[in-house]
């Protein structure tokens, strides 16, 4: 394919990317450039050749979704296991389920508390603190659920995840600290549809990018092949806004991760993620990937397990950009650099998590991607 003459220059295999692809290729030609050496963006998975067990290479990925267009868009690409989320935080060698629910506060205050007596508590516990006008993060929790359950639960890991006291942190980092007082423990509580793409993330997006008016070029980056593009393409660009300017203006902030895997045998965490909420273990999650597979019970069945334990990390200019930290400050900035690629690249469309500089998750991704092709493409 003559770069040149591309009507279509998708650039980033993410999901976003290989959605507009997919949908852009049932009427016209379209290539798609990755930087990488693989597809799928950080939806990225493999699989461990001696024990068959999916490893999330960018982080645990359980996809979840109110939006039966999505759900229904993707199924068309992959069959979804019943896998249905829930997670425990360790907090004193204790497992505590979380959101926080009627079983968290009861197994945390050592008590037996109706739903109705654990809202009252944990409003009487909120203001106990005292506390009217919060000024920082840590006051906002403790006004939230007092002092007990913001410092089993919430201080020690956010302070792991953001790498700061929760009093430098802003208030509006937390709107609200969802509590049930109820034994519902599923995480993902108004999903309409969640599992996991029975054959892998890689493969689902495999299948997304596989029509024949689709070229995939690995290992390019746009500047590659910037050069080249013709004065009539339209780029849809989903990488980071500030790469694509040379960071002119600075770079936008993130929070990174780095994950450190180990095999073990006979392991005790029988679920795929716990939250690792106190301070003397440097880390924020262990994932436990094989509980992931329930349609394969020879696997998640079978003496070994491959544990990911994730590690909050400082992010560096190029490096793996996964939380945006959303501020003020970092909103001016990425608002002058959408006004400057506007007029930089007047036919390049920004799209992605990158290019919005927002945490999406994936459904969301999908959701804006086919919203763009409907009403830009009118596909
Ligand atoms: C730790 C973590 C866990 C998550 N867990 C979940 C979950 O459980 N459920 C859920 O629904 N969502 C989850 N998400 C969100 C999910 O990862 C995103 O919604 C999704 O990956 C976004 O896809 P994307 O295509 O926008 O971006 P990406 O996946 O980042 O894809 C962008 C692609 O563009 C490529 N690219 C960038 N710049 C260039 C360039 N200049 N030239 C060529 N290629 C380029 C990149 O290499 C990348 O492959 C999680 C996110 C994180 C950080």
């Amino acid at each position: 394919m003559n770069i040149k003459d591309c009507k279509y220059i998708i650039v980033g295999a993410g999901l976003f990317g290989a959605t507009v692809a997919e949908r852009l290729s049932r009427e016209h030609q379209v290539l798609v450039i990755e930087k990488r050496k693989h597809i799928a963006g950080n939806v990225y998975s493999h699989f461990d050749p001696e024990t068959g067990i999916e490893i999330h290479d960018f982080g645990s990925h359980i996809f979840h979704t109110e939006f039966d267009e999505v759900y229904n868009y993707l199924s068309n690409f992959t069959e979804f296991n019943d896998y249905v989320h829930t997670v425990n935080t360790r907090h004193d060698n204790k497992l505590y389920p979380m959101p926080i629910n009627l079983d968290t506060i009861n197994l945390l205050y050592g008590a037996n508390l109706s739903p109705e007596e654990a809202e009252k508590f944990v409003e009487s516990e909120a203001e106990k603190t005292g506390i009217k006008d919060p000024k920082n993060f840590e006051e906002k929790a403790l006004s939230l659920v007092g002092e007990k359950l913001y410092t089993a639960f919430l201080k020690n890991y956010t302070k792991k995840q953001w790498n700061t006291d929760p009093k430098n942190l802003d208030a509006a980092i937390l709107s609200r600290i969802p509590v049930r007082y109820s034994h519902n423990n599923r995480y993902f509580i108004t999903a309409k549809h969640q599992g996991i793409p029975k054959d892998g993330y890689t493969k689902m997006v495999e299948n997304m990018l596989s029509g024949e008016n689709i070229t995939l070029k690995l290992n390019t980056s746009f500047k590659d092949i910037e050069s080249e593009i013709g004065p009539d393409t339209t780029i849809i660009y989903t990488g980071p806004i500030d790469e694509l300017l040379d960071y002119k203006f600075g770079t936008l902030p993130y929070r990174s991760l780095r994950f450190e895997e180990e095999r073990v045998e006979n392991s005790a965490q029988t679920e795929a993620v716990i939250n690792e909420a106190d301070l003397d273990v440097p880390y924020t999650r262990t994932h436990n990937y094989k509980y992931y597979q329930i349609h394969h019970p020879e696997i998640v069945n079978q003496p070994i397990s491959i544990l990911c334990h994730e590690y909050p990390a400082d992010f560096k200019q190029g490096g793996e950009a996964y939380y945006p930290v959303n501020n003020d400050d970092s909103e001016d900035l990425y608002q002058k650099y959408l006004a400057e690629v506007k007029t930089t690249y007047p036919n390049l469309i920004l799209g992605g998590r990158l290019g919005a500089y927002r945490y999406w998750d994936m459904d969301v991704c999908v959701k804006n991607a086919l919203d763009l092709v409907h009403k830009t493409f009118k596909y």
